[in-house]
């Protein structure tokens, strides 16, 4: 795939931006980036088939709720990782003409997409790419929720076949917030990195 016009569409809104044609060449050069830090992760499919959890940790203090160690709980680890110093995440969503569209349920993702760490890194595959920010926003609503939701066997009608969203009023609704980032937070660095691969969903 040909990264040029969403690299060009992203640098324009003052993100920066990495190509990489495969995951593991994505992965060591992260690896070479961070090193000696904090690092919060917000959950990831990207992020986990990847295996960054594993790699970063042998040189950075990795805080992720999807790896929990003995003795600690996930709201913890999220608490903490809100004040990492880098913060790893993918999206739901990005449009070639450079909006970075995110959906979350608790928020500690979106948040920490948009404030309160020195550098943020969004990893995300070529599956995430849509043309149009309209495009973008109905994969993220109806592709990326509903696995996410059968993923986390959430009682929600998206659950079932993975197909598409219904608005769900359940109780158990995964999307409560959908972020758009139409250029890098003020004062923010903000790296996107592209993969010319399926990742996540
Ligand atoms: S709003 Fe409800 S139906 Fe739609 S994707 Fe989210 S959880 Fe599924």
């Amino acid at each position: 795939m040909d990264f040029t016009k969403v690299k060009n569409a992203l640098s324009a809104r003052g993100f920066k931006v990495s190509c990489f044609e495969s995951a593991r060449e994505a992965a060591d050069y992260l690896n070479a980036q961070i090193d000696g830090t904090t690092v919060g992760f917000g959950g990831s499919m990207t992020l986990k088939e990847m295996g960054l959890y594993d790699l970063l940790s042998g040189h950075n203090t990795v805080l992720s709720h999807w790896n929990v160690p003995d003795g600690v709980d996930a709201a913890t680890l999220r608490a903490q990782a809100a004040v990492s110093d880098h913060y790893l995440l993918s999206a739901n969503g990005i449009a070639e003409t450079g909006e970075i569209i995110n959906i979350d349920g608790a928020g500690n993702r979106v948040s920490s997409a948009l404030y309160g760490h020195k550098k943020v890194w969004i990893v995300a595959g070529k599956n995430k790419l849509a043309l149009t920010y309209d495009e973008a926003l109905w994969r993220a609503r109806n592709i990326a929720a509903p696995r996410n939701a059968q993923r986390l066997h959430a009682k929600t009608p998206c659950a079932v076949k993975a197909d598409q969203c219904y608005d769900c009023k359940s109780p158990g609704r995964i999307c409560r917030a959908l972020t758009v980032l139409w250029g890098a937070m003020t004062g923010s660095d903000i790296e996107v990195v592209l993969i010319n691969e399926e990742l996540g969903y």
